[in-house]
């Protein structure tokens, strides 16, 4: 063996692991610790900003009742989270297409079509609890960090550039880039998801049985799925993965499956 002749000066040595460092968090992003340049506090302060987009963009459902019942289940299920002392906002989009999303600083978004067709209460709470898993593992900041980069998110951040703030953020809710995640991704919503409805008190086999509807609306109704299916890839892997899940879960005789509270709030979208 030759002997080794290069030996790297401090400052070498430093850059290379500074590099590794960030080539390996880049390369991770969609997992759990993935290169993120955004913090929380400038996560929470997009939310106001964002949430304006979304009322300008889309036409949102306003009776302040059905709000209060959706929030009251999505805030049941967000407080089961690391972000659980942040503020949650659930709100609803008059959409006959079946589908949600989830936007930085703790906003979810459920069609009407969705709520249409989620026979019960778990069906509900496990795509909340999906969009939720996004939020909590902080998918979107993240891919905003890879999308923007340094400098632009830096100029965002540090509102050096407001109206370039504002393009980005418009940008983030116009294009819905933030549904284009990686399957590592959802897989990950998927199983923070089945935690945290169980936590909460809801049945996480709920989220199987919206998944299997889901399915079987493809080939009967395609064009209120398609939408769902071009942001989120719903394989039989998927629901295998939120069936195990669930199955490792202590049983709970307790778990809620279904209320008259939520038929009634479901009929306000049929
Ligand atoms: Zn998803």
């Amino acid at each position: 063996m030759k002997p080794r002749t290069f030996r790297p000066s401090p400052f070498t040595a430093a850059m290379v692991v500074f590099v590794l460092i960030v080539a390996g968090s880049a390369a991770t992003a969609g997992a759990r610790g993935a290169f993120n340049l955004v913090s929380l506090d400038q996560e929470w302060q997009m939310r106001d900003q964002l949430r304006s987009q979304v009322s300008q963009e889309m036409r949102l459902v306003r009776s302040s009742d059905d709000l209060a019942y959706l929030n009251l289940v999505g805030r049941r299920i967000a407080a089961q989270t690391a972000l659980g002392n942040r503020r949650w906002d659930f709100g609803i989009v008059n959409d006959p297409a079946v589908n949600a999303f989830n936007l930085p600083g703790g906003l979810v978004y459920v069609n009407s079509g969705l709520i249409a067709e989620a026979d019960s209460l778990d069906e509900l709470a496990g795509v909340l609890a999906h969009e939720i898993g996004h939020g909590a593992a902080r998918h979107g900041t993240q891919l905003m960090t890879r999308a923007y980069g340094y400098n632009v998110l830096a100029g965002l951040l540090l509102g050096r550039n407001p109206s370039q703030g504002k393009q980005i953020l418009a940008q983030v809710v116009g294009t819905g880039m933030l549904t284009n995640y990686s399957r590592d991704a959802e897989l990950e919503a998927d199983r923070l998801g089945a935690q945290y409805t169980y936590r909460a008190g809801y049945d996480p086999n709920g989220m199987v049985s919206f998944f299997q509807d889901l399915l079987a609306m493809r080939s009967r109704r395609p064009t209120r799925v398609e939408q769902f299916f071009a942001s989120h890839p719903l394989t039989e892997q998927r629901i295998a993965t939120v069936r195990a899940t669930a199955a490792q879960l202590p049983r709970r005789s307790s778990l809620t499956h279904d209320t008259r509270g939520y038929q009634s709030f479901r009929s306000d979208f049929r």
